[in-house]
């Protein structure tokens, strides 16, 4: 009980410095310099007023020096930061479990609020959140997840009889996607040499929203095909190289993976799955309604959210957040007759919102 009290005083505290975050981040400011002040009248905030939720009630929610009144976000954000810290800490006592998630709770609720006034994920929160989420599954184990599921997957791949149609099909695959690859060494608009790495086979494609990195010329989708076929026969040939006595060649036979890769491999499962899965429903839904549907941000926000929770959990709190976005906010703007073609609903909110569920309750 009093571990919770204590959780919940600093996590206002937390949730003061978010406020700053939410405000900055997405304006490229710094959160350090200068000190807080008042958004309207630019005054400095004295110590004594910049207490969490005391100085809100005590100045009645405005500025002590223009009166103008403080957002409502400032006060509820410190208060969810708290319930969230209590929360954790009534769960997981004071434990490095309990703080990976106060962690992950106060990230959320940062992006929770960002995207909701300003429609930007910062990239401190989300691409931070991967490294972060990533860092911590070596040092704090995932219990299970996905990874035994893969291992599983990779001995079905190691019968014989797979394999011999993985290895009669990586050849082939592998010679036309590399094909492919001369194909595209240079770009067709800017005519300039295309690096190693803007050429990997779909990854690349992925992470340059399918243009030039230079002239932002669309790749041509004919060259699809063979990208497919290199990462395919990639995938198979590798199977082939790791499979049983006779046909693979076994370079890690008898290798247990020790408690922490398997949880990075879990995070890192999480947070590319999760983040793949969102961007191909984006990318589907922008062929669709001619319209785009969900910044890169959101994907990057998912990401983060698989590498803290592991993959079974996070495709729990994607699913949870979309149907929230798509029933609640969906309904509000009905309700409200916002028009569909041009307002944008908060999808990180949403997710946000989830998450924390999923990861608290
Ligand atoms: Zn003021
Ligand atoms: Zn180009």
């Amino acid at each position: 009980m009093i571990e919770a009290a204590l959780a919940f005083l600093s996590g206002t505290l937390i949730g003061s410095f978010l406020n700053v975050c939410i405000h900055r981040w997405p304006r490229d400011l710094s959160v350090v310099w200068p000190g807080s002040h008042c958004v309207t009248c630019g005054h400095g905030i004295a110590w004594y007023d910049n207490i969490p939720l005391l100085s809100y009630v005590v100045l009645h929610g405005r500025c002590r020096h223009c009166l103008a009144p403080v957002a409502w976000r400032y006060p509820v954000v410190e208060l969810l930061t708290g319930l969230a810290f209590a929360v954790c800490a009534w769960r997981w006592g004071i434990s490095p479990l309990a703080a990976k998630f106060m962690l992950f709770a106060a990230m959320n609720v940062g992006m929770i609020f960002a995207d909701y006034e300003t429609r930007l994920l910062p990239d401190e929160f989300t691409k931070g959140g991967i490294w972060i989420g990533l860092g911590l599954a070596v040092l704090i184990p995932f219990e299970a997840g996905a990874a035994p599921v893969v291992a599983e997957v990779l001995r079905w791949w190691s019968l014989p009889a797979a394999q011999t149609v993985a290895a009669g099909i990586a050849g082939p695959l592998v010679f036309f996607g590399a094909l492919g690859l001369v194909f595209r060494s240079r770009c067709k608009e800017c005519l300039r040499q295309v690096r190693w790495y803007d050429n990997i086979p779909l990854l690349s494609r992925i992470l340059l929203h399918g243009r030039c990195r230079y002239c932002r010329a669309a790749i041509n989708w004919s060259e699809l095909p063979f990208e497919a076929m290199a990462a395919m026969g990639v995938a198979l040939s590798s199977m082939w190289l790791f499979g049983p006595p006779g046909v693979g060649m076994q370079p890690f036979s008898g290798v247990e993976l020790p408690k922490w890769a398997l949880s990075l491999l879990e995070s890192a499962l999480g947070a590319g799955i999760a983040s793949l899965a969102l961007w191909m429903t984006g990318w589907l839904m922008t062929r669709i309604k001619k319209k785009e549907m969900l910044g890169f941000g959101d994907v990057k926000m998912v990401g983060m959210m698989g590498a803290f929770l592991g993959l079974g959990q996070a495709m729990v709190a994607i699913a949870l957040g979309n149907f929230m976005g798509l029933v609640l906010g969906g309904g509000w703007m009905l309700w409200r007759g916002k028009d569909t073609s041009s307002y944008y609903l908060p999808l990180g909110s949403f997710l946000g919102i989830a998450a924390i569920g999923v990861a608290l309750l």
